[in-house]
């Protein structure tokens, strides 16, 4: 199949559900062989029919384990050209008090020491290769401002905005472009509770009421700002966090109109 990622040799993690799940599917449509790795035995029974993508359980926070997602990219489909490092936990809504030093380590493991392994050892893949491609790593609009998280999971997606931009810098001259997704709220195994809580209290027409657009988002319209982000079409974008939430992000608190076209002030 040709597309905009005919030949590229993708990798995502976090691929067994949700964000990842779709992605891998968008690349493997527009011509990626992907190696779509998860820390979940689940994966090892997805994508069965789709013969463009591989599978491979590793944990994206592990260092040994990136290495080996790597390894297996480059010796799988001869070199890795994209890494999506997506996989991600929320760490749950406790509070300041409530949470502990373990569950910040847990947390900082994953969603941001894992985006850096990505970014490190998938620098380093494409440059002994030369082929410097692109990574893009799953931040949220948690890490631009309160309110949307956890403190440890807000910490860590700011820290992955950061790094990104850190990261372009350190690889100047490579080549490579490193950039972050910022979702707001998604329809997800991450937030599957919320939205069957919703629905059993018939209450799913709240959900995403806070954004302008007045609804949650799909993991395909993740997918698509990521496979832009990967894409040729954004050769020139680089250590930038894309915004991706319906607009969630872009106002302060306010008590919003009830009714369209309704004088608020
Ligand atoms: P999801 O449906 O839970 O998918 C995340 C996948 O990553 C799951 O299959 C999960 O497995 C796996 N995973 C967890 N820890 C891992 C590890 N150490 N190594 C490899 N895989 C691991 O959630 P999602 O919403 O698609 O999350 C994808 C990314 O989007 C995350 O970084 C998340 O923080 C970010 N995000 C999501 C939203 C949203 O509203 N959904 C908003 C902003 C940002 P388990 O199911 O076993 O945990």
């Amino acid at each position: 199949m040709s597309g905009r990622f005919t030949g590229k040799s993708i990798l995502v993690t976090g691929a067994g559900s949700g964000i990842g799940l779709a992605t891998a599917e968008l690349f493997a449509r527009e011509g990626a062989s992907v190696l779509a790795v998860d820390l979940d035995e689940k994966i090892e029974g997805a994508f069965r029919e789709n013969p463009s993508i591989t599978v491979m359980r590793g944990d994206a926070g592990s260092e040994a384990d990136v290495t080996a997602m790597i390894a297996a990219a480059v010796d799988r489909h001869g070199g890795l050209d994209v890494i999506c490092a997506n996989a991600g936990i929320s760490g749950g809504m406790k509070g300041l008090f409530d949470q502990t030093a373990e569950d910040w380590e847990t947390l900082l493991r994953v969603d941001l020491i894992g985006p850096f392994l990505a970014i490190k050892h998938g620098a380093k893949a494409m440059l002994a290769a030369e082929r410097p491609g692109a990574i893009i790593c799953t931040a949220s609009v948690a890490g631009l401002r309160a309110g949307a998280g956890g403190p440890a999971y807000s910490a860590a997606k700011a820290g992955v905005i950061n790094l990104v931009q850190t990261a372009a810098q350190q690889l100047t001259g490579s080549g490579i472009r490193v950039n972050a997704v910022c979702p707001g709220l998604i329809e997800t195994g991450m937030t599957q509770a919320l939205y069957d809580l919703a629905r059993a209290k018939n209450r799913e027409n709240m959900i995403g009421q806070l954004n302008p657009l007045q609804r949650g988002g799909d993991p395909v319209e993740i997918a698509n700002a990521i496979g832009f982000l990967a894409s040729d079409e954004a050769s020139y974008v680089n250590g930038h966090a894309l915004v991706v939430d319906g607009g969630l992000s872009t106002s302060h608190p306010f008590a919003k109109p009830r009714v369209l076209g309704e004088t608020t002030f």
